[in-house]
């Protein structure tokens, strides 16, 4: 009996040790993964303060304040999940454009064309993915989303193995941070004109059969004579100041026959169908 249990604390002491060696094996992104560690420490103390806001009334005086902490809060939680494509040659290149500080742009998530995830930003923080964007009233996406980027250079078909990892990854996210169905949306939707990520060629039918976002049903009713199309894209969250864009979006989202900024009757009955559903 004392025997099985040294034997088993031999093995817990070598499991240990594998795993602290695991961490510490300077690996090609060491230098990059020890400023991630840095700018989470520093930012750590933002959430520390312990600062009541200071406010000041029209004539500058300041406005009495006290801090007292409450003793109920956690940590806020992402409400949206954003899809691109990298449009980029290789995981290794995104890796790379994700590990400098010059181009300003992150993802919480890349997922390779063999299925293999990379996870670079913990779901808490804020990456650097959404740019100038705009959905319903929110103007600030990467305040409020999750970000993944999907290794494709946008000419191509997604492959099985990486939308098996998307499917079962975006499972784990609906369900850690309870993100409703109509907010899995693309980079193209929240940013029409400027991005057409994550494309025509994307499976948005099959994210929406497993519960990730809308697409219409198969069995479409034509849409009214009175119908206002413009009205019913701002209602599901198209910025529509640019109603083209916003039409050529919402085509390669919903309909993905042909890439136009003009609504044909099929797309208007599409539209209608869709926006039933928000
Ligand atoms: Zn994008």
């Amino acid at each position: 009996m004392k025997q099985r249990l040294l034997l088993l604390l031999f093995a817990a002491a070598i499991i240990s040790s594998c795993s602290k060696k695991l961490k510490t094996i300077p690996g090609r992104y060491a230098a990059t993964n020890k400023v991630y560690s840095q700018h989470a420490d520093s930012l750590s103390q933002t959430l520390l303060a312990e600062n009541p806001a200071m406010l000041t009334d029209s004539l500058g005086s300041p406005i009495p304040s006290e801090w007292v902490g409450t003793v109920n809060f956690n940590l806020r939680k992402p409400n949206y999940v954003i899809i691109h494509y990298t449009a980029q040659d290789s995981v290794g290149q995104t890796l790379r454009t994700f590990t400098l500080v010059k181009p300003q742009v992150s993802a919480h998530y890349v997922i390779g064309k063999d299925g293999k995830v990379i996870h670079m930003l913990n779901d808490y923080m804020r990456a650097w993915h959404a740019g100038i964007s705009k959905w319903g009233t929110i103007s600030d996406m990467n305040s409020c989303s999750i970000g993944i980027e999907l290794d494709n250079k946008g000419n191509e078909p997604f492959s099985t193995a990486q939308m098996n990892s998307l499917l079962i990854l975006l499972a784990k996210l609906k369900k850690d941070y309870n993100i409703p169905t109509a907010n899995f949306i693309g980079h193209g939707d929240i940013a029409p004109g400027r991005k057409p990520d994550p494309g025509i060629r994307f499976p948005w039918e099959l994210l929406a059969n497993k519960g990730f976002g809308y697409y219409s049903d198969i069995i479409i009713v034509p849409a009214p004579a009175n119908f206002d199309s413009a009205t019913a894209l701002r209602l599901i969250g198209y910025d529509t100041r640019n109603l083209p864009a916003a039409i050529g979006a919402f085509k390669r989202h919903f309909v993905q026959r042909e890439d136009s900024t003009t609504l044909t009757q099929f797309d208007l009955d599409v539209l209608f169908n869709v926006y039933k559903k928000y």
